[in-house]
């Protein structure tokens, strides 16, 4: 049974990645005719970062731009210290978004799944095994017959629209305007953030241009309309109640502190994830990231469902991990858009927030919020170890006698359980499950971990915290459907390096 993923962004191109690696035959489709070559963001947080981590394709990333120690919640004057943060990278990393998914889509490629380009999926009918999918190639019609249509296919997602699922939440009352141009004259305008006579004007480099964002004094009266080199230099002008010369405009655009989240992600067989699943104000720099977030919650649980070893509700989990921490990220960059909004009525809350900011264990919660680096998902059996349903961290272990860290164990993509220390735990993985046998001097603890394909754990014991056996075995029964009765054996399917006994 297969899946076609609608659109190639950076939502799109990881879910497919991780399909791939899981062993389901994929489809990737783009109604583009090419890639975009219009950059939007240019971040990778320190979430997506640990993520591909755990895929070992991180370094291709790394090299692509400078590793920054620090953000903005709200207040460029203020920026956040994200070396705080419990991570391996703490910090933001620039790298164009077009970089991004060239770089995801190679990875894609040497999974052995090509990306479609100018196929456009304009319809679908959905029926208890499958869907029949219509894409448009050129002028031609093709019907195409999945077991599951993911849509990634953005902020106005057909996918979405034609599976009838709602996408409520507040409407766009302001909007921003964005050119990437060059200046006629670079001394007339600095890099970073300027305020003008009427307003705020934020002056980015980019390679061989630069990105100039400001506010749009009024709503247009047809968003869609594009904007002219014209318009854009009036709006600045008035802005800064100056003028300044542009030249050699690259790209022009809009864009609105609309907020909205699809009511549900999983609608039977079909799935949205990324814009397609919600859409926020850009205050946080971070849809890249949460479509990275949606990918790979959702790739392990759909390519289970497709592959027929679900556990019941494995999919809908989905929706309730994600829709909840959706919500979590449009109530964060509202909070972000209104506390950047020009209003002299909010000067007192942005003073008393900005002071809180400073205060180091309030920044470092800012900065593991906006950055999903606390993202915590119900485990669904008892505990109070902090890191239990969080991303496990990426502890560096002995397998036999060969170093290895859990981010090579999670390579490919299958969940983990560790035994740690003498105690035997009884469990029966049932191979579905990389079972490892190691030790973990930095955690000498540590007694059991078990570790989903998306990083988040699943179940803990520790000396100080010894969890009993039966909730192992309702962790692997929930999340992996493995039913089989305790038998005491613990079984090494695999090691990354040959290594590790049982
Ligand atoms: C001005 C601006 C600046 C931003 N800056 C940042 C930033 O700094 N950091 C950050 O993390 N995020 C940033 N973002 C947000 C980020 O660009 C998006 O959240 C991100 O691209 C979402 O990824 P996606 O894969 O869900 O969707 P998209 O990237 O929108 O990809 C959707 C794909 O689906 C394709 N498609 C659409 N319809 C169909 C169809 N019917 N059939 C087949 N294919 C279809 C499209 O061609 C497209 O390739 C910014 C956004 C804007 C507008």
């Amino acid at each position: 049974m297969t899946v076609m993923v609608a659109g190639a962004g950076p939502g799109g191109l990881m879910l497919a990645a991780e399909l791939a690696l899981a062993g389901v035959e994929v489809t990737v489709v783009d109604r583009l005719p090419r890639r975009s070559p219009y950059c939007r963001g240019f971040t990778l947080n320190a979430r997506s970062l640990e993520l591909l981590d755990r895929r070992g394709v991180v370094d291709r990333f790394l090299g692509e731009g400078p590793a920054v120690p620090y953000g903005m919640f709200a207040d460029p004057s203020r920026p956040l210290d994200l070396t705080a943060m419990d991570t391996d990278h703490a910090y933001v990393l620039g790298i164009a978004q077009t970089r991004v998914e060239e770089l995801l889509e190679q990875w894609l490629a040497e999974l052995g799944v090509p990306v479609r380009w100018g196929h456009e999926v304009v319809g679908f009918d959905q029926d208890g095994d499958g869907v029949d999918v219509t894409v448009r190639v050129g002028g031609e019609h093709e019907a195409r017959r999945v077991g599951y249509l993911a849509g990634c296919d953005g902020s106005r997602s057909i996918v979405r629209k034609l599976a009838g699922i709602g996408f409520p939440g507040t409407p766009a009352t302001a909007f921003g305007l964005l050119a990437d141009v060059n200046l006629a004259d670079p001394a007339d305008l600095p890099y970073g953030v300027t305020e003008g006579e009427r307003g705020t004007v934020f002056v980015i480099p980019r390679p061989g241009y630069v990105r100039i964002v400001l506010d749009e004094p009024a709503p247009p009266a047809d968003r869609d309309q594009p904007v002219e080199p014209a318009y854009f230099q009036q709006v600045l002008d008035e802005t800064l109640g100056r003028p300044v010369g542009l030249a050699d405009p690259r790209w022009l655009t809009r864009f609105s502190n609309a907020a909205r989240q699809a009511d549900r992600y999983v609608a039977d067989r079909v799935v949205l994830a990324g814009d397609a699943a919600h859409i926020h104000p850009p205050a946080g720099a971070v849809g890249v990231n949460v479509a990275l977030a949606d990918a790979v919650n959702l790739g392990w649980k759909l390519a289970a469902t497709t592959l027929g070893h679900a556990p019941d509700g494995l999919l809908d989990s989905y929706h309730q991990e994600r829709h909840e921490a959706g919500a979590r990220v449009l109530r964060t960059t509202r909070a972000q858009a209104i506390l950047g909004r020009r209003d002299p009525e909010l000067d007192p809350l942005r003073d008393l927030f900005g002071e809180l900011t400073d205060l180091p264990p309030v920044g470092r919660y800012l900065a593991e919020l906006a950055t999903g680096v606390s993202t915590r998902y119900d485990p669904r059996i008892p505990g109070d170890n902090p890191m239990l349903g969080r991303l496990a961290p990426n502890l560096k272990l002995i397998l036999g006698d060969e170093d290895t860290t859990v981010a090579e164990l999670l390579r490919p993509a299958n969940p983990v359980l560790i035994q740690f220390g003498d105690r035997a735990l009884p469990a029966d993985a049932a191979g579905r499950v990389d079972v490892f046998r190691a030790r973990c001097p930095e955690q000498p603890d540590l007694e059991g971990l078990l570790i989903r394909p998306d990083g988040h754990t699943a179940w803990i014991s520790t000396t100080t915290d010894p969890q009993p056996a039966d909730t192992l075995a309702t962790a692997l029964t929930t999340w992996f459907g493995v039913r089989t009765p305790p038998s005491g054996a613990w079984r090494t399917r695999r090691s990354p390096k040959g290594a590790g006994s049982a």
